[in-house]
């Protein structure tokens, strides 16, 4: 069973609370779920936005049927399921063959990041969009940011779902590096904030905080900017792993990672502040 179908099933067999929140590019369901209650603090937590990091969505399933004690979340765990495909099974999951094959040079998908038009999909919102230091303006297998901010389904969709929900914080799951990603010019107070809740954490999960200089345009870096939340990417599992992360690495990511979203929950006071 491949990721997607995983993540298919789960949805299906799921009893609480959930939604389709869209469409990727190939036409897979973009699949969200509701732990907790609606009360504040209610987070978002979406996860292999890029195609090689899908072990992540299996994290997600996982965060999922831990559950949440304060609030609640909505998990979405597979925001790029054409690239996870992509990466997982190679050419043979997509419809687009033969300008997927021109883009990525060669048969080998397993490092593909981007979604089935070759756009970077965390790179693809409106912050800074563009600014980037590795940023590019062809489709590829990563860092293209595509011909305007969300012309891509999965971004727009993720957008519009995050400006429905409003969500009080985010957290965004990738590989690989066990560090945590929190700035985006937050003015001081908001910087205050954020940071504390960073710290918080960064001790659950026992990862260092870091600084991205250079990056821009990403789902995390615009619900600072445009939302004025904290916002989280959390990178897991050890530099020393090859992408894509082995399956059976998923047990210790769980442990390691499994109590993140209700660290999260537990240590959020009060509103976002609109600086
Ligand atoms: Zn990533």
């Amino acid at each position: 069973m491949n990721v997607y179908e995983e993540v298919s099933r789960f949805y299906e067999n799921f009893e609480g609370e959930k939604k389709i929140i869209g469409e990727s590019e190939e036409g897979r369901a973009l699949y969200a779920f509701f732990i907790g209650r609606h009360e504040p603090p209610v987070g978002i937590s979406q996860a292999a936005i890029h195609g090689r990091e899908y072990i992540t969505a299996l994290l997600s399933l996982a965060h999922i049927e831990r559950g949440i004690k304060r609030g609640g979340f909505w998990v979405l765990p597979l925001t790029n399921p054409d690239g996870a495909l992509l990466s997982e099974e190679g050419i043979s999951s997509v419809r687009e063959k033969k300008i997927l094959l021109e883009m990525n040079g060669g048969t080998d998908f397993s490092l593909w990041k981007a979604n089935a038009r070759g756009v970077d999909l965390n790179v693809n919102f409106d912050a800074k969009w563009g600014d980037g230091v590795k940023n590019l303006r062809f489709p590829g297998p990563e860092n293209d940011i595509g011909e305007a901010p969300f012309c891509a389904k999965e971004s727009m969709a993720l957008a519009a779902f995050t400006r429905e929900i409003s969500p009080d914080l985010t957290v965004s799951w990738h590989t690989k590096g066990e560090e945590i990603y929190w700035r985006f010019f937050q003015p001081f107070f908001r910087r205050q904030r954020d940071r504390r809740l960073a710290k918080i954490l960064s001790r659950a999960v026992n990862c260092p905080l870091r600084e991205a200089k250079g990056s821009v345009g990403g789902y995390k870096d615009w619900c600072i900017e445009k939302l004025k939340i904290p916002a989280f990417t959390v990178e897991v599992g050890s530099e020393n792993l090859t992408h894509p992360i082995k399956r059976e690495y998923l047990i210790e990511l769980i442990e390691r990672y499994g109590g993140a979203l209700n660290a999260l929950a537990e240590g959020f006071h009060g509103r976002a502040i609109h600086a």
